[in-house]
């Protein structure tokens, strides 16, 4: 069963998705009985926000977090250019036919991911550098004369 520890590890149902010690994972009643099903890394998080909506937020941002890793590896986890593929936080969607990352142009993340899993051919990644250099290069100045 998932969450469930199995030799002295467990898999965090948090944002890493990752297999980890349960020393990772602070305990969730004072007997010290059960643990958190989400690591202490993935806790502090949620856990720094004031208040509760704060909470809330940092919950959603876990989740889409969650959902643009999952684009990325579904849109084959690596720069179409260079082939980078060591940072998701680095890995840009792009429009192939559009002039650089289009999910901070004129989509909000959530409406962006539909889009993507229903017209793969239209997107592919890039790295932030690769992404930059076809945004310099597409602009509507384009390419500065030396
Ligand atoms: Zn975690
Ligand atoms: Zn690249």
């Amino acid at each position: 069963m998932p969450g469930i520890k199995t030799g002295g590890r467990k898999k965090c149902k948090g944002p890493c998705q990752k297999m980890k010690p349960v020393d990772a994972f602070s305990f969730k009643d004072k007997a010290r009985t059960r643990r958190s099903g989400i690591c202490k890394t993935c806790r502090a998080t949620v856990a720094l926000a004031p208040d509760k909506r704060a909470r809330q937020a940092a919950l959603a941002k876990i989740r889409r977090q969650k959902s643009r890793k999952e684009l990325i590896a579904f849109l084959g986890g690596k720069c179409v250019d260079c082939g980078y593929d060591r940072d998701w936080r680095a890995m840009c969607i792009d429009h192939v036919y559009g002039d650089g990352c289009v999910e901070r142009k004129q989509y909000a993340p959530n409406a962006i991911y539909p889009l993507v899993r229903k017209h793969q051919e239209r997107y592919q990644l890039l790295c932030a550098n690769c992404n930059q250099i076809k945004a310099y290069e597409n602009s509507e100045w384009g390419p500065r004369d030396e």
